[in-house]
């Protein structure tokens, strides 16, 4: 008898699968989840193809199939992904299904959850707290255990002693479900014109199904949200699977209690603080099916959905959309790539979409649906800049006057300030007032960064880190330390003694570091606990602050001055997304961009709110000089423990490319930060036209170049975000 073989690609590092034997009364079909010997362990694996032609010389040597997993086959819609992704990123295969089965170890069944309800008499002796807990219980229905005593106000102890007393009993209750179905009936919105008729048409698209991109492009405040809910609702209705992607930060409990609100239950959620079990439950549920909506993070992408419908990305144009570590890939660009081999439709929201998708739905190939104004006639912020260079702060203080004034008005109106500042920390630079000796990263070509709050000099690329020495390292002067330009923690030292009583609070990632503590001071801040907001980029996203009407940019000339063909079209997004949050709920709302450069291409379109001017001057930059999307980019960077080999090794690549007409190689260049971690960098650019196949390129080439060896590593980017 032929012996039966099966390709299976396990979740390594390799581009390749392996071929295994399949043991007899085994049926296996693509996509099945096996168990497979791998090295001296077992692994997860996936069969990618039956019946490969196979090599009978190797069959001594041919390892079995261990056995078949019970969990749903991965669709062929999530294989021919997968097999794609790799292809386009230059990420090898195993490496993109690890990012599929990313659900943990923990396959088990959840935790038993203990559940009490009545079981006999009232105690004999009856205290308030028991009244509360037996009124609850009344009703004989079981609840989870710290559910009643949250509900009746009690500590659990109290319910653990009418357990032993007998008026209670414990029983084990089954896991909750990972999300309840969401009901497309449940709350209706009573739309603007304008919002019906996108709803109207994404509607259209989701019943009628197939493969079609819309961009709702609509203003801060215009009810993007709202309008893509129905597309949501109708996909609900069809019975088939949404997924809603956004940045982590925006995935908060206000957009989850949003959609409570549309849809009686808050939707599945997917992002990197899941717990284990959760994690694999919702995977697991999302691959039964059993999940209907999923409100998730980029990796949401990879899920494997068992028949998804309907993708939503929203804030589009979100720099976090991009890894860059790992698999190096755009979850906007790869979720229009899943929604056309899914042959489903694909939504973008955003109001100040990317230079690639405006550029798209200007050709038309993207449908846009328009929200010119706010909901509710509320008017967008009015955009003033604070030129600096004639009314700026007195030295060593970052708040003008002019904006001063307002924040004080603002506080007397019992509304809120927001003050934007793109700069974790105390202070960029530290310098010794005697010799001028700066506090540089030994392992990188970058300053350490003054970060008070936790008494450290730190590197923000490698996260070295140290206290401040007492005296001066080079000449030894003491207390000799000077901190040069401002974080949101010195801009909070000046707050604090400009606005004495003002309650303010500092978001950054770095003092806010668990997603659960963000969503809380996020919603502190939407319940009108906070008057001065003080935040770096966490701030941006999409938030909702109904007390918030001014807005001061402390510095908005930062994003402008790193040498990103991105940093215009960065620096007006964040801009805009900032200025945005003012004035959204009552009021009218302001914005003050403090800038050296108020002549700025980018400053007098976000002051003459002229998003047309900036759009029509950057689209035609982008064709002139053929970035994308007019000519697509791909990143080689090259890395060594000694600049000599690792300049040579670069030098070898750019020798071994192959000469086509189509593609430009720029480089090796010494990368904008030349050392990372001990690291030399180099960087290679090869730029093409748009038709051109660059990753096949690339991959040709890469097949026959020098490898990188011992300590040299090579990191391939296809469609760069980062030039440093
Ligand atoms: P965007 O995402 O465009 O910035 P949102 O979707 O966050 O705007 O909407 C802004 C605010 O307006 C939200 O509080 C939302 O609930 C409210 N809103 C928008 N459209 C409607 C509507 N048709 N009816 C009631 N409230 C709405
Ligand atoms: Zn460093």
């Amino acid at each position: 008898m032929r012996k039966r073989i099966v390709e299976v690609l396990v979740p390594v590092a390799l581009d390749h699968t392996y071929s295994y034997g399949v043991p007899d009364g085994l049926e296996l079909e693509p996509g099945d989840l096996v168990g497979v010997p791998l090295g001296a362990s077992d692994t997860l694996g996936v069969v990618w193809t039956k019946d490969p032609v196979f090599d009978p010389r190797l069959d001594n040597r041919l390892k079995q199939v261990e056995g078949k997993l019970d969990y749903p086959p991965l669709t062929p819609e999530l294989r021919k992904f997968i097999d794609w992704v790799a292809d386009y990123t230059l990420t090898a295969r195993g490496t993109v299904l690890r990012m599929c089965l990313r659900m943990g170890t923990q396959l088990g069944p959840e935790r038993v959850r203990v559940g009490v309800r009545l079981a006999g008499p009232p105690p004999a002796r009856m205290t308030a707290a028991r009244q509360r807990v037996f009124a609850l219980l009344h009703d004989g229905l079981a609840r989870q255990k710290g559910d009643a005593a949250e509900e009746a106000g009690v500590s659990v102890g109290v319910i653990d002693a009418l357990v032993d007393e007998g008026t209670l009993e414990t029983l084990a209750l089954p896991p909750a479900p990972v999300a309840r179905p969401p009901d497309p009936a449940h709350g209706g919105t009573d739309f603007s014109e304008a919002q019906r008729a996108g709803a109207e048409a994404l509607r259209a698209s989701v019943s009628k199904s197939g493969f079609s991109v819309s961009l709702i492009d609509g203003v801060t405040g215009s009810g993007k949200t709202e309008v893509y809910f129905e597309a949501v609702a109708e996909n609900v209705r069809q019975g088939r699977q949404s997924l809603i992607l956004m940045p982590e930060i925006a995935l908060t409990g206000q957009f989850l209690d949003r959609f409570a609100q549309r849809f009686g239950t808050r939707p599945a959620e997917w992002h990197s603080e899941l717990p284990p079990r959760k994690r694999a439950r919702t995977w697991s549920a999302v691959a039964a099916g059993e999940v209907s909506v999923i409100a998730g993070a980029r990796s949401a992408l990879f899920l494997p959905y068992a028949d998804l419908g309907l993708i939503v990305v929203d804030e589009e144009h979100d720099p976090a959309y991009k890894q860059e570590d790992g698999a190096r890939y755009h979850a906007r660009d790869m979720a229009v790539v899943r929604a056309r081999i899914a042959d489903i439709p694909i939504v973008l929201a955003s109001a100040t979409p990317s230079i690639e998708t405006e550029v798209n739905a200007r050709r038309s190939r993207y449908q846009r649906i328009k929200l010119p104004e706010r909901f509710g006639g509320q008017s967008l912020p009015d955009i003033e800049a604070i030129d600096l260079r004639r009314e700026g702060p007195a030295r060593g203080r970052y708040i003008a006057p002019r904006l001063a004034t307002e924040i004080k008005l603002a506080l007397e109106r019992s509304e809120q300030a927001l003050l934007f500042l793109n700069r974790r920390g105390y202070a960029p630079l530290t310098l010794c007032r005697s010799c001028g000796y700066r506090f540089a990263c030994p392992n990188c070509d970058a300053w350490l960064v003054d970060h008070r709050f936790r008494r450290r000099l730190v590197c923000h690329h490698c996260g070295f880190a140290m206290p401040a020495p007492d005296a001066c390292p080079h000449c030894h002067a003491a207390q000799s330390f000077v901190a040069c330009g401002p974080g949101v923690e010195r801009l909070e030292e000046e707050v604090a003694s400009t606005f004495p009583g003002a309650r303010v609070l500092v978001l950054s990632s770095d003092l806010v570091t668990s997603l659960e503590r963000m969503r809380e001071e996020l919603k502190s801040v939407a319940d009108g606990h906070v008057d001065i907001i003080i935040g770096t980029q966490v701030v941006a996203k999409g938030h909702h602050f109904p007390k918030l009407n001014l807005v001061g940019i402390i510095d908005a000339d930062l994003g402008l001055t790193n040498g990103d063909p991105r940093a215009a079209e960065r620096s007006f997004q964040l801009l805009h997304q900032v200025a945005g949050r003012a004035g959204r709920a009552e009021g009218q709302g302001r914005g003050f961009l403090q800038t050296h450069q108020p002549e700025h291409p980018v400053m007098k379109a976000l002051i003459a709110q002229d998003r047309e001017a900036f759009y029509a001057a950057e689209i035609a930059a982008r064709e002139k000089s053929g970035y994308p999307p007019f000519g697509r980019l791909a990143s080689l960077l090259v890395s060594g423990g000694d600049p000599h080999s690792a300049e040579n090794f670069a030098r070898k690549l750019v020798a071994a490319a192959p000469h086509v007409e189509q593609v430009r190689l720029l480089g090796p260049a010494e990368a904008p930060l030349a050392v990372i971690r001990g690291r030399y960098r180099f960087r290679i650019l090869a730029k093409s036209s748009r038709t051109f196949d660059l990753s096949g390129y690339l991959r040709e080439w890469l097949a026959h170049a020098p490898k990188p060896k011992g300590n040299l590593k090579l990191e391939v980017d296809v469609d760069p975000q980062s030039f440093l």
